[in-house]
């Protein structure tokens, strides 16, 4: 096995950076600006609200406070996948199936708008919609794996039950005891197609700033008020979308989720011959496992991993020794392949582990806890904020809005978050579900 490639923390250190088209030239914001909406955060979520919200009409702007992308949007895995913890049928049960069955039609549509949106909106963004495979890691693990399948197969989606050859065929390596794949899924360019959203949002009369942190938020006579550094926005509405990046601007979104570290490696691009034998069918794949593992070759012949990060914002050895080594393990053939980028970002877990629509006053919304599968999910979130500033009454929103969620004890997630993963990897040896 070769050495171990250099991690660069931030977005500037992801694979992306390095091979999105540039980003938008965007100003920061200088003085004081009213619109009828003030979104907060440029990632998926906020540049889907932001999109849709113009497109209905509403006068938009954007803060963020880096770059287009530079929280979690523009460094994960860009693996795009319908769904959410919940199995339509448990999301009938649990919501009624009304709003049940609209929840079911917008989550399993999450995937079908990202490449909708990328073709209506012409976004300069490499993408395949080849299908997403979640391996079962044990036999314990399968059934729950063809719970799931058999109901998105009722339902006459694209997707089908793998048994263990098939499953080989399609990831290349005989891991599995069996799984599925759903044909909706795909893959993105994630940091390229954050930043076409933006120059979409742009095009329908947004105004978006950026290096323009939010620093403070109060009422104000027209609504609310927000200070940045140079300036201020005075807004009727609110939406906030800084999921895990939430600092002290509004408390109650930094404890409402388990902030977690997630890691990814890439080699430099593959030969024609390892591509062949690597999930030759494009497919992205992720598992059962808690501490799973995720995976996929990007538009260059790239192969990323991805998993589980440390509890601190320092990267090290170990851990990027366990991507290198599980890559090794599924593909032992890949000998001495060089690396050439290591990167992270930090993904929001809901104690539910579901999405959110959050009412936190009158006039300010937040959408967040998308739970490592926010590329779909966040982008059709931004539909669903959109629509309610719009001035959708909530009970024709296809999510329920609900109160912010809370973690109890959050001081105490690092110790805390540490135990859980002892135990889930204990879990994961024992071959139980996740
Ligand atoms: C390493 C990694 C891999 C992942 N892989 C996948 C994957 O393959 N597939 C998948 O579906 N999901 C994946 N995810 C999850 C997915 O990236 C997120 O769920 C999604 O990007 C969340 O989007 P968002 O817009 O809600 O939040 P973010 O993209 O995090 O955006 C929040 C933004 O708010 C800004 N902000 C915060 N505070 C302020 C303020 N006060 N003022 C202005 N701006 C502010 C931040 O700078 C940030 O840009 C992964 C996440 C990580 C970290």
């Amino acid at each position: 096995m070769t050495g171990l490639p250099r991690h660069v923390p931030g977005l500037a250190g992801s694979l992306w950076s390095a091979t999105a088209p540039t980003a938008p030239d965007l100003p920061a914001l200088d003085g004081d600006i009213h619109a009828d909406v003030v979104v907060v955060g440029g990632g998926f979520t906020g540049l889907s609200t932001a999109l849709h919200a113009a497109e209905a009409g509403l006068s938009v702007v954007l803060l963020e406070a880096g770059e287009i992308g530079s929280g979690a949007s523009g460094r994960n895995g860009g693996q795009v996948i319908p769904g959410v913890k919940l199995d339509p049928d448990d999301l009938e049960r649990t919501f009624g199936s009304d709003l049940g069955g609209r929840m079911t039609r917008l989550v399993g549509g999450g995937a079908d708008l990202v490449f909708d949106l990328i073709q209506r909106h012409g976004i300069d963004c490499p993408w395949r919609q080849d299908g997403w495979i979640q391996g079962a890691h044990s036999t314990i693990a399968l059934p729950s794996v063809l719970k799931r399948a058999e109901q998105w197969i009722a339902r006459g989606v694209p997707a089908d039950i793998l048994d263990r050859a098939a499953i080989a065929a399609e990831t290349g390596h005989d891991t599995y005891v069996g799984g599925w794949i759903d044909r909706r899924a795909g893959q993105v360019n994630p940091l390229a197609y954050a930043r076409g959203l933006a120059r979409a949002a742009v095009g329908r009369g947004a105004r978006l700033f950026v290096q323009s942190p939010a620093t403070a938020i109060g009422k104000h006579a027209e609504g609310w008020k927000l200070a940045t550094a140079k300036g201020s926005v005075v807004a009727a509405q609110v939406a906030l979308c800084t999921d895990a990046y939430s600092g002290a601007l509004w408390p109650g979104l930094r404890v409402a989720q388990v902030p977690v570290n997630s890691v990814q490696v890439a080699t430099v691009p593959l030969g024609h011959n390892l591509r062949s034998r690597i999930l030759p069918n494009g497919v992205v794949v992720s598992e059962t496992r808690k501490l799973a593992w995720y995976y996929r070759l990007d538009a260059d012949g790239r192969l990323l991993m991805g998993g589980r990060g440390p509890l601190g914002e320092q990267v090290g050895d170990a851990t990027l020794r366990g991507l290198t080594r599980a890559l090794h393990r599924f593909y032992p053939f890949l000998g001495d392949v060089a690396w050439s980028h290591a990167w992270s970002g930090t993904v929001g877990l809901t104690l539910d582990h579901m999405p959110h629509l959050c009412r936190l006053a009158p006039g300010v919304l937040a959408g967040l806890g998308y739970n490592g599968r926010g590329v779909a999910m966040a982008s059709a979130m931004g539909t669903v904020l959109a629509k309610s500033l719009a001035g959708s009454p909530d009970r024709d929103l296809d999510l329920p809005v609900t109160d912010l969620p809370r973690v109890p004890l959050h001081g105490l997630r690092q110790p805390f978050v540490a135990m859980a993963i002892g135990y889930h990897r204990i879990r994961d040896a024992l071959g139980l579900p996740g």
